[in-house]
């Protein structure tokens, strides 16, 4: 923090993947101002820690986060990981994640 000045948030969310993006969603609809401290990036555990080929387990029409579902031409076919990070992705854009991203893109917000 040196030179910079503290910055106060009611609530801080650890971790930009749909959990914490759905809890800004709720935050911002209840106007708690917050922060959402994100080690890597948006989604990072499906753009970092899944491979390639690997699929969603679950349908697409089971695919829906807060005010956001898939609305595609296959219902019942299951995202790849480039749809998947998308879809978080759009999800970070429509609620207005306010989403910081670690500087070195590596290390944790907090310590873990
Ligand atoms: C191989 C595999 C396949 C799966 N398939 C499915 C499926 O088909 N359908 C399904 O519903 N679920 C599936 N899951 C489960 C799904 O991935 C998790 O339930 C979901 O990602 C959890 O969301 P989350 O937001 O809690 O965590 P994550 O998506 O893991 O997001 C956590 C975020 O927090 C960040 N973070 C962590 N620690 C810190 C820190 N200290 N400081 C800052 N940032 C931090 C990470 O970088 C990450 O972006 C699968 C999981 C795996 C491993």
């Amino acid at each position: 923090m040196s030179g910079k000045a503290a910055e106060r948030f009611t609530a801080v969310v650890i971790g930009a993947g749909h959990a914490g993006l759905a809890a800004s969603h709720f935050l911002s609809q209840r106007s708690i101002d917050h922060v959402v401290l994100e080690r890597g990036e948006v989604a990072n555990s499906w753009r970092r820690e899944r491979w390639d080929s690997l699929r969603l387990l679950t349908p697409n029409w089971q695919s829906r986060v807060p005010g956001l579902r898939y609305e595609g031409p296959d219902p019942d076919g299951y995202m790849t990981m480039g749809e998947v990070t998308e879809f978080i992705g759009r999800f970070a854009t429509a609620c207005r994640a306010p989403v910081r991203r670690s500087s070195n893109g590596s290390s944790p917000a907090i310590p873990t």
